[in-house]
């Protein structure tokens, strides 16, 4: 599919004003409904799936459920839950697959190009392990190399630019939305896929966060002060920020709320009654000069710099929403 779509860009610049540019934005993309689909007859064909039939699970006793469940590191009874319950959740957990998208923007022949790549995540309960492989005839194969090898999702021209990028949040959206499609095996069971990472290298980590690029922070897991990563101990006790507490810690006050410089850098030279009003809506210490107010304010948002990217266009809606309900960034920022 080519997506060849004009853009309104809305530019901030030097004198602080707004300008709108009309951009173009082409590229290609497979849509993620076909590549499931795609990479569930691959995963079906290599025989790597332990995906059980109806039938198996109506001849399963009650107790063999709840080892199995145990096994999985799951509660072997939540509360009142009925036997059939329990073994419909089972199933549920045994055909679930989880997927990552990763993103990378770089130059090529001159251009920008984004490319996002998708892959299956790797996990027992899903596929077989190398053992039950050899085990089974199938001979000595890395499964999990299998399981998790890429495939192109999207590839376009694309400037490194917020904007650029942001450009493609839409369609990517639209196949998120198609997640909640199951698609079925050969044999006729459903399989329901949830996207639950997204991984890049740092400049793509901090775009989907909406964490800042440079500067004294840029981790999009915790958004810490990037001078005291070396110091393990605060390092490791900074809590990990999910989207939804990033879109929280954005709209909390008047700048976020109000989508100041077009949503994409609202607190960006605020001036002192604004700085004023964002402490306030935050419960924040409100007297003191502009350079006090500017330090409070960094000190809770961090290096946060707008709503995750796959909400920007819809702030006002939940993750869930979006079917992006257990969704996370790896980072590696800390680390690198
Ligand atoms: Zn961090």
């Amino acid at each position: 599919m080519v997506v060849p779509q004009t853009f309104k860009k809305v530019l901030l610049t030097k004198e602080g004003t707004l300008k709108t540019e009309s951009f173009t934005v082409s590229g290609r993309k497979i849509p993620l409904l076909e590549i499931r689909t795609r990479m569930l007859k691959e995963q079906e064909s290599l025989g790597l799936l332990r995906i059980h039939s109806d039938d198996y699970y109506a001849a399963m006793a009650d107790a063999e459920v709840r080892s199995r469940l145990i096994q999985l590191g799951e509660d072997d009874n939540r509360g009142e839950e009925s036997e059939s319950q329990s073994k419909e959740r089972l199933k549920a957990i045994e055909r679930k697959r989880h997927l990552m998208v990763w993103g990378d923007n770089s130059t090529l022949l001159n251009h920008g190009h984004l490319l996002l790549t998708v892959n299956s995540i790797y996990d027992e309960v899903v596929y077989y392990t190398n053992e039950e492989m050899i085990a089974k005839g199938k001979g000595d194969i890395d499964v999990q190399s299998l399981v998790e090898r890429p495939q192109v999702y999207i590839l376009g021209r694309c400037g490194s630019s917020e904007v650029d990028q942001l450009a493609y949040i839409n369609t990517r959206k639209a196949c998120l939305q198609s997640m909640n499609i199951k698609i079925t095996t050969s044999n006729g069971v459903e399989i329901t896929d949830v996207m639950r990472f997204f991984h890049g290298d740092g400049p793509e980590q901090q775009f989907e966060a909406g964490e800042q690029k440079g500067g004294n922070a840029g981790c999009a897991s915790c958004s810490g002060d990037a001078r005291k990563y070396k110091d393990l101990a605060v390092s490791l006790c900074k809590p990990h920020l999910t989207l939804s507490e990033r879109l929280k810690k954005v709209l909390q006050g008047p700048a976020g709320k109000n989508k100041r410089n077009a949503g994409l850098k609202p607190f960006k030279d605020l001036r002192l009654e604004e700085l004023r009003s964002e402490c306030r809506a935050r419960g924040l210490e409100t007297d003191g000069q502009k350079r006090d107010l500017q330090e409070i304010l960094k000190e809770e948002i961090g290096g946060i710099q707008r709503v995750p990217a796959m909400m920007f266009f819809d702030q006002e809606k939940t993750l869930a929403d979006l079917g992006l309900g257990r969704h996370r960034i790896l980072s590696t920022v800390g680390w690198s």
